[in-house]
């Protein structure tokens, strides 16, 4: 793609690769990778670290008011920084995990979040954003969406080698059900549902891997682009479901 500003959406459940195929992509396209997760993790984090009650939203806006959240991009990653301490790697905790869906299901919460997801891309001229809603909500005139999917149960299996590859004991089938459970948080919200953007591109992730996912969506990207006659305004938007999609 030639070098003008441009955002590229991936949205997704839970452990369907969102982050390593953005981060990734990023990387092919030199763009600058947002992990809006990470933002609904900040706020979780600060609220059970100053013991706010996640479930009072009016409390966890006061939170934010005297908050510092920072994100920046360094080296191809998101790093998070909360009143001046670097909390990237604490934000992964399966105590954050799990109770990120209070954050994510208040909708003044959500509308803080957004604005500061949309502030952070506007300081680049190239980003891969991913999360729920970044095609539907919050970037909908990106220049190209994506909607990944794969089924629960590789989901939770790609979490679970994860988490025993960074040496922490897990259940099988407690990560399954915490998966459920949060695509069931995430579908049905009433502000910002996880669903496929108008346009996206869907791609089920099932039985391939990241590489061969990100090479699917260049190849996608770059069609589109040769099709793309010179000056036509934005949005180029994806043109359906891509070859080999099943659609289960
Ligand atoms: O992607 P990740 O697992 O880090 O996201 C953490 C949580 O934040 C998700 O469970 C989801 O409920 C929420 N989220 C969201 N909207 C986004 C990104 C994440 O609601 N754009």
């Amino acid at each position: 793609m030639s070098q003008e500003r441009w955002i590229i959406t991936i949205d997704g459940p839970a452990g369907v690769g969102k982050s390593t195929v953005a981060r990734m992509l990023a990387q092919r396209l030199d763009a600058v990778f947002l992990d809006t997760g990470a933002t609904y993790r900040a706020v979780t984090l600060a609220a059970l670290q100053k013991g706010i009650d996640l479930l009072d939203p009016q409390a966890v806006g006061r939170l934010m008011d005297n908050t510092d959240l920072q994100f920046s991009h360094a080296n191809g990653i998101m790093a998070v920084i909360v009143d001046g301490i670097d909390v990237t790697a604490a934000i992964r905790d399966p105590a954050v995990t799990e109770q990120v869906r209070h954050i994510a299901s208040a909708p003044p919460l959500r509308a803080r979040l957004v604005q500061l997801q949309r502030a952070f891309a506007a300081r680049f001229d190239r980003v891969v954003t991913e999360g729920r809603d970044q095609g539907t909500v919050v970037f909908p005139d990106a220049r190209f969406k994506f909607f990944l999917k794969a089924d629960a149960a590789e989901r939770a299996r790609r979490r679970y080698d994860e988490l025993k590859a960074a040496g922490k004991e897990v259940d099988l089938q407690v990560l399954l059900e915490q998966i459920k459970r949060r695509d069931e948080s995430d579908v049905n919200r009433s502000v910002g549902p996880l669903r496929p953007a108008a346009g996206a591109v869907t791609i089920d992730t099932t039985d391939i891997d990241a590489a061969a996912v990100v090479d699917k969506m260049l190849a996608l990207i770059k069609t589109a682009s040769l099709k793309r006659a010179p000056n036509t305004p934005f949005p180029l938007r994806g043109t359906g479901p891509c070859q080999g999609e099943s659609n289960k």
